[in-house]
């Protein structure tokens, strides 16, 4: 049985190293995994350098937009800035 702190330690490893930072893509899957070590090859260049924050806005929105059709670009941004916020990549805190 792990200990307590052991367990937190796992878990925080877990899911800081398998998750895009910017997008939360699961960087366990091959679609995903890029050159960067912590962000998915949608949020990268091909040398791995995590793209431009207007960029990645509008391909949230988008990706927002494919799972919900009906969604006006004007609340598709609005989700996409909130989502962006909650990301260690981008929190502006
Ligand atoms: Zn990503």
């Amino acid at each position: 049985m792990f200990c307590l702190i052991e367990q937190i330690t796992l878990l925080k490893g877990f899911t800081m190293e398998k998750y895009c930072h910017s997008c939360t893509a699961p960087l366990d899957m091959p679609d995903f995994k890029g050159p960067a070590e912590n962000y998915c090859k949608y949020c990268t260049d091909e040398s791995g350098n995590l793209k431009s924050r207007e960029v990645i806005h509008k391909g949230i929105a988008d990706w927002f937009k494919s799972w919900q059709p009906g969604l006006d670009d004007q609340k598709a941004l609005k989700r996409a800035t909130d989502f962006m916020n909650a990301m260690p990549a981008w929190a502006q805190d």
